[in-house]
C-alpha cells in the first residue's frame, strides 16, 4: 500500500534504522523510543491491524513474536524482562495501521499500562 508508512519503510521509500530483515519480517528502531530498547517488528505484507489477521497469517504472527524474543536475547534484556505489545484501534492508541509488535525493554516498567 503506497500510502502506508510502514509499507514505505519496507520498500525503502522512507529511511528507518533497520535491525533485522528476512523474507517475511522487518524490524526497526521506533523513531520515538519509550525505553532503551524499542523495536517495531512488522510483517512485510500489509495487514492493517490484529483484527484483520486470518488463519493464513498464523505463521507470520509466530515469526513476529519469535523475532521479538530473538532481538531481546541479542540485546541482553531477556533475563531482566521486556514487554511486547500490539496496539489495536483507537482505545489502545494505534496510530499506524500496519500490524506491528512493539518490543520494549531495558528499563523497569509499571503495570497496568496507561
Ligand atoms: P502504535 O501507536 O502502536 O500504532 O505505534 C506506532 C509507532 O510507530 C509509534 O511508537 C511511533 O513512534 C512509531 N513510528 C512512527 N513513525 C515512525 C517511523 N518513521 N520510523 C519508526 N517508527 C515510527
Ligand atoms: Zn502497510
Amino acid at each position: 500500500m503506497s500510502d502506508c508508512l510502514f509499507c514505505r519503510i519496507v520498500q525503502r521509500q522512507i529511511p528507518a534504522s533497520i535491525v533485522y530483515e528476512d523474507e517475511h519480517v522487518l524490524a526497526f528502531n521506533d523513531i520515538n523510543p519509550q525505553a532503551p530498547t524499542h523495536v517495531l517488528v512488522i510483517p512485510k505484507r500489509h495487514v492493517a491491524s490484529l483484527d484483520e489477521l486470518g488463519a493464513a497469517d498464523d505463521a507470520i504472527v509466530g515469526e513476529l513474536v519469535r523475532r521479538a524474543a530473538a532481538i531481546a536475547r541479542e540485546r541482553g534484556i531477556t533475563a531482566g524482562g521486556y514487554r511486547t505489545v500490539f496496539n489495536t484501534n483507537r482505545d489502545a492508541g494505534q496510530t499506524v495501521f500496519h500490524v506491528h509488535l512493539h518490543l520494549i525493554g531495558g528499563r523497569t516498567m509499571s503495570w497496568p499500562p496507561g
